[in-house]
């Protein structure tokens, strides 16, 4: 019994993307990507992985490709007015003893272009100006055929959906022409990137050198600071309530108004902000929580954004879609029957619409958390933290997910590869699997 080699169309070419055209690549499939854009350029600003994708890194075979991560060592917790709430001085330590992987923090060209460069060295292809309008079926060898603004049809086995929050393959799994538009979440994101050279400020830059991992929490609004390539960069996010019209995403923002709506906050804060000489300012979007995630002829399947957008509240939507790519891949590894696609994508369904759906109801629980008005609940979230309440065994109570000891359990030390081996040894598939060729992960990794 010969294995299948499965022609795959992955559809967007973000991190979500590459992630499942990796994993499906290593499973020995042919795989190529189309992509809307001419040109592939993910935006200038940073990105935290933490050790639940970083562990996904050697499976892949991907840290040679590694570009100048920076790992944060020290995480600090302040209220808006600069007092220190917490602080842990082993944070990069601890993270690598309890989870056996790193929290890292990237520039998202560096990590783009170094899972680009993996896909490619795979053999993935990467066809750019292909935008992706519909699905089409006939009865042929490769039964599924991707329709292109470009007048193209692509035909293949299966289809990944990987075309982010505004996804086309969403509406088409949904069988709807526009099925749930992204909705609004209240919140707004200020997004700068300050190169050292523009600090002068000695402490400030000594701050970012050290790699340091802080965030402000304040009424409406919190901040977070952490060091790109090296502590040669510094990324700011600042959440702030959202004052863009109704149908603008992003735009330019004004330095002066940012810089007063941060009025009376941490002089600390307020000095790096004086650095800043362009921001952007981001509409954040959401979608709901999807009931399925494969269409009904199980020749499509939606992962990253297009199934399950994160915010950035807890710093988990590129993190999901890696486990989306890693699982991908390892649960299409040895297939011997095409016939046995369908009961993959089932058992894919199954084992991510409840994580990610814990993840984003963490995720909003945090938004929640983090940006209480000064009164009872900010009070007693400031005494959680002086008591280092960091054990709490009710998850939802702890008001820093990231320190949370429960949360961190769950949410850091997923490892999708075991979570494969125990679902496959669960299902249908272990009959086929087992007989030869066990569905496992780590003997791909080259
Ligand atoms: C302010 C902010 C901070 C964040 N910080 C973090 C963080 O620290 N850690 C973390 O894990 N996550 C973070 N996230 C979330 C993370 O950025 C996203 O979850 C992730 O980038 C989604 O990747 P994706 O590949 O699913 O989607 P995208 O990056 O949107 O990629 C989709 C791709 O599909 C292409 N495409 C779209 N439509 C079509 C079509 N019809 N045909 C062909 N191609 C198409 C697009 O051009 C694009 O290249 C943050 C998000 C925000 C907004």
């Amino acid at each position: 019994m010969g294995e299948i080699k499965l022609d795959i169309i992955v559809i967007g070419a973000g991190l979500a993307g590459l992630a499942a055209a990796i994993g499906c690549a290593l499973a020995g499939h042919t795989v190529s990507i189309l992509e809307a854009t001419q040109e592939l350029a993910e935006i200038g600003a940073g990105i935290k992985l933490t050790p639940n994708a970083t562990r996904l890194f050697q499976l892949w075979g991907i840290d040679p490709y590694l570009s100048s991560p920076c790992e944060p060592q020290t995480c600090s917790i302040y209220n808006y007015k600069g007092e220190l709430l917490t602080y842990d001085g082993n944070f990069a330590t601890k993270m690598r003893q309890e989870f056996g992987a790193p929290s890292l923090d990237f520039h998202r060209v560096d990590l783009h272009r170094c899972l680009l460069k993996r896909a490619q060295d795979l053999g993935v292809k990467i066809l750019l100006g292909h935008t992706v309008r519909d699905l089409t079926h006939a009865n042929y060898e490769t039964p599924v055929g991707v329709l292109c603004n470009n007048g193209e049809t692509y035909w293949c086995h299966l289809v990944i959906g990987a075309d982010g929050l505004w996804s086309q393959c969403r509406s088409i799994l949904l069988e709807k022409p526009i099925a749930d538009p992204p909705e609004p979440t209240g919140d707004l994101a200020f997004r700068i990137v300050l190169p050292i050279e523009q600090i002068s400020d000695p402490e400030l830059r000594n701050m970012v050198q050290k790699c340091e991992l802080q965030t402000w929490m304040g009424p409406d609004s919190h901040a977070v600071a952490y060091s790109l390539k090296g502590g040669t960069l510094l990324n700011l996010v600042l959440l702030r309530p959202d004052d863009l019209p109704e149908n603008v995403s992003k735009m330019d923002a004004d330095l002066e108004e940012m810089w007063e709506l941060f009025e009376g906050w941490d002089p600390r804060l307020r000095r790096l902000l004086t650095y800043a000489t362009e921001v952007r300012k981001w509409k954040l979007l959401h979608r709901p929580h999807l009931d399925t995630i494969i269409n009904k002829r199980r020749t499509l399947v939606l992962i990253g954004d297009a199934a399950h957008p994160m915010l950035p509240y807890l710093a988990q939507g590129a993190c999901s879609a890696f486990e989306d790519g890693a699982i991908l891949g390892l649960i299409l590894s040895h297939v011997n029957f095409k016939s046995d696609v369908s009961t993959r994508l089932e058992l894919f369904e199954e084992m991510r619409l409840k994580r990610t759906k814990d993840i984003a109801h963490a995720t909003m629980l945090q938004r929640h958390l983090l940006h209480f008005p000064d009164g009872p609940y900010q009070q007693r979230r400031e005494e959680l933290f002086r008591k280092g309440a960091e054990h709490l065994e009710e998850w939802e109570l702890f008001p820093a997910k990231w320190l949370c000891r429960t949360t961190r359990k769950w949410l850091y030390g997923y490892d999708a590869v075991k979570h494969v081996e125990e679902a496959v040894s669960k299902s249908p598939l272990n009959v086929v699997a087992s007989t030869e060729h066990p569905v496992t992960g780590p003997q791909r990794t080259q």
